[in-house]
């Protein structure tokens, strides 16, 4: 019995020093200027969002404000990774911020 107790306490232990938290995903584009206002691109941290983006969004986005980035659309598998640098435009994101605020 003892010995099965101090196996279980090995694998609880190597389980605890194999389990590290990933770095970010790196999906900066430096140098990159924005292809429908023509403004640099800023660089920025986010996390990965996991599931599926609603279909109207996921338009305007291609269409309006296609460097916002203000989250990164991860698909339906959840994985270790939760967060990346992104390149972004801020006028992408005012933008975004406007249609966001016309659908309320
Ligand atoms: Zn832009």
């Amino acid at each position: 019995m003892r010995r099965v107790v101090a196996a279980m306490a090995l694998v609880v232990c190597l389980g605890c020093e194999t389990k590290k938290a990933p770095e970010p995903e790196d999906l900066r584009r430096p140098g990159k200027v924005c292809e429908l206002h023509g403004v640099p691109l800023q660089e920025d941290t986010f996390g990965i969002r996991y599931g599926l983006p609603d279909k109207d969004y996921l338009r305007a986005r291609a269409e309006l404000f296609p460097n916002a980035e203000t989250e990164v659309l991860g698909g339906c598998v959840e994985k270790d990774r939760k967060s990346a640098q992104v390149s972004f435009c801020p006028e992408c994101r005012s933008a975004r911020l406007e249609w966001c605020k016309s659908r309320k």
